[in-house]
């Protein structure tokens, strides 16, 4: 096994599958099959979601809304797939613990980096919700703060394509993949893997992030073993 204990970051929108809106019951049991079977190869998992797929805070205060509280809406987005996963994970008989930068018990547990780690060293997915707890952030930066925060090996960013590419896969019929770039190319590159600050968080704290395509099914099992399913953004060697 390549990796001990990970952070994966999925998407808000990723959760609605072919749905404009909302959780995809079956995408939702997909991943969490596909999550049991990690954490039952022995990978400590910690997990952070977005909420994109319920409120964004940004869209939020194009229609008037106060900013602070728009992205308050998103980050309690958060904490809905956060719930959702985690009774997924439970009906496929996987553990797993909601932990919330907010406090807002019993929905779940405030965070801290220590309960995490005590978490997944039980067998249970750490779920970490409301991004930073802050506003004007994003869960890209949530992720990258609590991949650090937990010493994950690696933060693994599960997306619709398999990978960074030179250009956008779904627009440009030439762009080609990457197997491997680092931080500095992928800012140089001016390439969208995920915003500015994120970016900048795990460059300088040396946290590798490895892009793939978590709707294929065993692709997170494949992408443990060491298997090229993606793309690894490293810090410069
Ligand atoms: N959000 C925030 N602080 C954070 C993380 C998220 O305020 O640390 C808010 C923000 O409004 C964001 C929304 O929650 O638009 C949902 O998160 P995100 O857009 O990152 O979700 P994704 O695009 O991954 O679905």
């Amino acid at each position: 096994m390549k990796y001990k204990r990970i952070l994966l970051k999925l998407s808000g929108e990723s959760l609605m599958g072919q749905q404009g809106y909302g959780i995809d019951k079956e995408r939702l049991a997909a991943y969490a099959c596909q999550i049991k079977e990690i954490a039952d190869a022995g990978v400590e998992v910690g997990i952070v979601i977005g909420g994109g797929n319920i409120f964004r805070g940004l869209s939020g205060a194009a229609k008037g809304f106060d900013r602070v509280k728009g992205d308050q809406m998103g980050m309690l987005a958060t904490v809905i797939n956060s719930l959702a996963l985690s009774s997924a994970l439970e009906a496929v008989g996987q553990a797993a613990v909601v932990l919330t930068a907010i406090p807002m018990f019993p929905i779940g547990e405030p965070y801290s980096k220590w309960r995490a780690i005590e978490a997944m060293r039980q067998g249970k997915v750490a779920i970490m919700s409301c991004g930073t707890g802050s506003p004007y952030f994003t869960t890209d930066t949530g992720s990258a703060l609590r991949a650090i925060e937990i010493e994950a090996d690696v933060m693994l960013k599960g997306t619709r394509v398999d990978g960074v590419y030179t250009a956008d896969p779904e627009k440009d019929p030439t762009a080609e993949k990457f197997d491997e770039i680092s931080y500095d190319e992928v800012i140089k590159r001016g390439l969208k893997v995920m915003d500015l600050t994120a970016t900048a968080l795990c460059k300088e704290n040396r946290m590798p992030i490895y892009v793939f395509n978590m709707d294929i099914e065993g692709n997170l099992a494949k992408m443990i073993a060491g298997d090229n399913v993606g793309t690894l953004v490293h810090p410069a060697r």
